[in-house]
């Protein structure tokens, strides 16, 4: 049996937090389907380096298609885009500054 040790605070910030984290979770399975790792593909050959790298003057193989708007969770907009590639350490520092903001 699975049983959460979750305290029952009932408080609206954290059912927000929960509904948020729902969705994540909806969007984060999508990352591991088919259509997904293809248009990924798709992505990385037709811009295989880091855009962020580029505006640096700088020359790194992508390997990450990152949503320029964040999806949120939104379904439609995970799959409808604009994507752009990324290295990894530019996709780590854009994740973190859209988290802090
Ligand atoms: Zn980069």
């Amino acid at each position: 049996m699975l049983r959460a040790p979750e305290p029952e605070h009932g408080q609206t910030a954290s059912q927000r937090y929960n509904a948020q984290r729902r969705r994540d979770s909806e969007t984060a399975r999508l990352y591991s389907t088919r259509r997904w790792q293809a248009l990924r593909a798709d992505q990385l050959t037709r811009e295989p380096l880091c855009r962020m790298c580029m505006a640096e003057d700088r020359v790194t193989a992508a390997v990450v298609c990152d949503h320029v708007e964040p999806h949120r969770g939104d379904v439609t907009k995970f799959w409808a885009g604009p994507f752009q590639s990324l290295c990894k350490r530019h996709h780590d520092s854009d994740k973190q500054r859209d988290e802090r903001g």
